[in-house]
């Protein structure tokens, strides 16, 4: 019996397994893996403030230098990390490389980082983000954490409180793809949130672009009365870039300013800041 020869043997020779359990567990082995032997890399992508152009910030991208797969996006493995309890270590990896990069840019320069559900429940998480910031020397001023709705739905307490206790220390809170959650307006009320991010669905699609045009001026509107910083993510077109600055948002985000890029690339936009404020 296959039970007898233990979980390992239970694993390769349980003919129940199917070809995708087979997978994901060669690919949980491969994560681990990867930790073990900095497989990861992060990528940055600028967030600019429409009123001078101005690069106000990066988002850090995780990646996954995969030996035979080449580099695996976050969509791919960020669910498995999360189900696996991986996403612990791999955030706690991801905060300190992006506070340690962040450190060599124009001290002006801001570090975004998406934090998952699970890491911001987990005990110690506020110890984190302090040990990153102390290991680093970057000021919690210029640390902004991404947040999703889905925080906010369970756990509520022991998560506004860790929030509020990150807040406290000068980090900033964002919450990420706004709107595509629930009930998002009432969370507005309940958690005083530094930024909110648009989510791109808003801008592409185009059968019902003027219903989100309308949803984007209503959510500008609404973050400028609450004192809110207002971003559109996903611009990719010239038009798009027009069409958010008329409905007011003040930072947008998107391939057409730039892709994700490893941090040996971001020092181009660096140059552009100084020459903007050198001309102006
Ligand atoms: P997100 O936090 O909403 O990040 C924005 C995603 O939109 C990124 O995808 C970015 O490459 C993509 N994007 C940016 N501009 C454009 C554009 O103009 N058009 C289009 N079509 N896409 C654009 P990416 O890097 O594949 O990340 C996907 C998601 O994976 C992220 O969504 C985030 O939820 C998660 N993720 C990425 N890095 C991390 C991380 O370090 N930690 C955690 N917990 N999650 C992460
Ligand atoms: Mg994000
Ligand atoms: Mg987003
Ligand atoms: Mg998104």
């Amino acid at each position: 019996h296959a039970k007898s020869l233990g979980r390992g043997a239970a694993c390769v020779f349980d003919p129940a397994m199917d070809d995708s359990a087979q997978a994901r567990m060669a690919l949980e082995r491969d994560l681990r893996e990867a930790l073990a032997t900095d497989a990861f890399e992060l990528h940055y992508q600028p967030l600019i403030e429409l009123d001078g152009d101005e690069v106000k910030g990066f988002e850090a991208l995780v990646r996954w230098r995969h030996p035979q797969r080449g580099l695996i996006s976050p969509a791919t493995f960020i669910p498995l990390a999360e189900e696996t309890g991986i996403i612990i270590q791999l955030g706690e990896w991801i905060l300190n490389q992006a506070c340690r990069e962040a450190a060599g840019w124009p001290s002006d320069v801001s570090i975004a980082v998406n934090v998952s559900a699970i890491q911001l429940r987990h005990r110690g998480f506020a110890q984190t983000v302090l040990l990153a910031l102390a290991g680093s020397g970057l000021k919690p001023e210029r640390l902004e954490l991404e947040i999703t709705e889905s925080v906010l739905l369970d756990d509520t307490e022991a998560n506004l409180q860790t929030l509020h206790l990150l807040r406290s220390m000068g980090i900033r809170i964002a919450m990420d793809d706004f709107g595509t959650g629930y009930s998002s307006l009432s969370y507005l009320r309940r958690f005083p949130f530094d930024k909110i991010k648009i989510d791109q669905s808003f801008l592409r699609n185009s059968d019902e672009s003027a219903e989100g045009a309308a949803i984007i001026r209503a959510l500008v509107g609404l973050g400028a009365s609450l004192g809110i910083t207002t971003l559109v993510e996903g611009v990719e077109t010239e038009d798009e870039l027009a069409a958010v600055r008329a409905q007011g948002a003040q930072q947008v985000q998107g391939f057409l300013f730039s892709a994700p890029r490893p941090a040996s690339e971001v020092a181009p936009f660096f140059d552009a800041n100084r020459k903007r404020a050198a001309a102006a």
